[in-house]
């Protein structure tokens, strides 16, 4: 694609590497067809190839109509597009360029978001009261409170050789503490330790896709300082319980690049992070068996570049699971999307809960908070995440 970039813009290095990634689109749209906005929307801007000339538009123009913000504001970042596109454009990071040079998001929605949801002692507390008047809140708040809250007391060997420090995420730690937990069991009952964080702060993945950027990057420097402390005190991995959060960490060296001092630490923290699937398939693991069907959140499949390692881990142990059409489709959860976009978000669930339903599983497990809340509010079948049912129904664990 060719690019004539606006002269005040071009010195930028974010511009820069906005203008290389827009150069490596050559048009094809195979995207388009993967892209849930415009498999319902049907319309050309509400899809990959379409955001991709607004944004050349922004960056040649140097602004942008409201009605071409409205297409890019429905763009769930699910980045199926990446997974589809036969010319490696990182879309994703094109998107965050855009929105950082559109700005923070305005209105009370937007606002009410970021100072709740990286709070995770006031968003458990939120919680806890939701769920008291669950019946007298609108759909939209109600459909996002869990249906199950509880702490585990995690199995903890008592001399450890190899540690590892965990990234429960804030979101997951105030609606689904459990999770975290399983982790940490069936990491303690296979002999590994784990490490406690001094404080956890959130991962600014919310602020920086609401394109608060500033404020998602002071957020940010906090947790790769601790996540660094942990590394120098001996923990060897990252993991990471919810694959919204471990996305934005392992993206952390790109954010950073250009930081004179974070640089390192945060390639540092980005290349020690993985994904519970990833850790837990070094073990040979054991489970009652039941038929589950997976939806793996596309943070973990088209963000993370994962896809399998979850079902690859879940049948080793000895479950059935289900044939889903539609892998590649987000749920339409996607962060704030549900609150943002709630008639989209709504028909994206239904098509996603009419596939995981198809073969009438005993659980329908996936990977994130919010896909588990957003698609749990829509079905009786029961949407647990994945360790939850492994840690539930574990016979053994042992190293490979
Ligand atoms: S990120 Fe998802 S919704 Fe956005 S353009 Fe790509 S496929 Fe479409
Ligand atoms: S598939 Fe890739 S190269 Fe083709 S239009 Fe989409 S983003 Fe551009």
């Amino acid at each position: 694609m060719q690019t004539r970039i606006h002269p005040d813009l071009a010195p930028l290095p974010e511009i820069q590497e906005a203008d290389s990634i827009l150069r490596s689109c050559v048009h094809c749209g195979f995207c388009t067809a993967v892209c849930p906005t415009y498999q319902l929307l049907g319309n050309e801007l509400d899809g990959p190839r379409g955001r991709i000339y607004l944004i050349k538009n922004l960056l040649e123009e140097g602004s942008m109509s409201w009605q071409a913000e409205s297409h890019l504001d429905r763009c769930l970042t699910c980045r199926a597009c990446e997974t589809a596109c036969p010319s490696g454009v990182e879309y994703g990071r094109l998107l965050d360029i855009g929105r950082e040079r559109l700005g923070a998001r305005r209105g009370l929605l937007a606002w009410g978001l970021r100072q709740l949801v990286p709070r995770t002692s006031i968003m458990s507390f939120a919680m806890a009261i939701g769920a008291r008047v669950r019946g007298m809140l609108p759909a939209v708040l109600a459909d996002k409170l869990p249906r199950e809250r509880y702490r585990l007391s995690p199995s903890r060997p008592s001399a450890a050789a190899r540690k590892v420090v965990l990234l429960r995420g804030c979101a997951q730690q105030a609606a689904t503490p459990q999770v975290a937990d399983a982790l940490e069991d069936l990491a303690g009952r296979a002999g590994i330790g784990v490490m406690p964080l001094p404080s956890e702060d959130c991962c600014g993945a919310l602020e920086f896709h609401l394109a608060a950027q500033d404020d998602a990057r002071r957020r940010m420097r906090r947790l790769i300082d601790s996540l660094c402390a942990a590394l120098d005190a001996g923990a060897d991995t990252i993991i990471s319980s919810a694959s919204g959060c471990g996305v934005t960490v392992r993206e952390y060296g790109e954010i950073f690049a250009r930081d004179p001092y974070y640089a390192e630490r945060a390639k540092r923290v980005a290349e020690r992070t993985m994904d519970a699937a990833e850790f837990l398939a070094g073990f040979d693991i054991d489970c009652e068996p039941a038929t589950l069907a997976c939806h793996v959140p596309c943070t973990l499949q088209h963000g993370q570049k994962l896809p399998g390692a979850v079902e690859g881990v879940l049948r080793s142990a000895g479950f059935t699971l289900t044939e889903v059409a539609e892998p590649h489709l987000c749920c339409g959860s996607a962060g704030t999307y549900v609150f943002t976009q709630p008639e989209l978000s709504r028909q994206l669930k239904a098509r996603k809960l009419g596939h995981l339903e198809a073969g009438s599983p005993d659980v329908i497990v996936t990977a994130n908070v919010g896909c588990q809340l957003h698609l749990g509010s829509g079905t009786e079948t029961p949407v647990r995440h994945w360790l939850s049912v492994v840690q539930e129904r574990l016979r053994s664990i042992r190293p490979r």
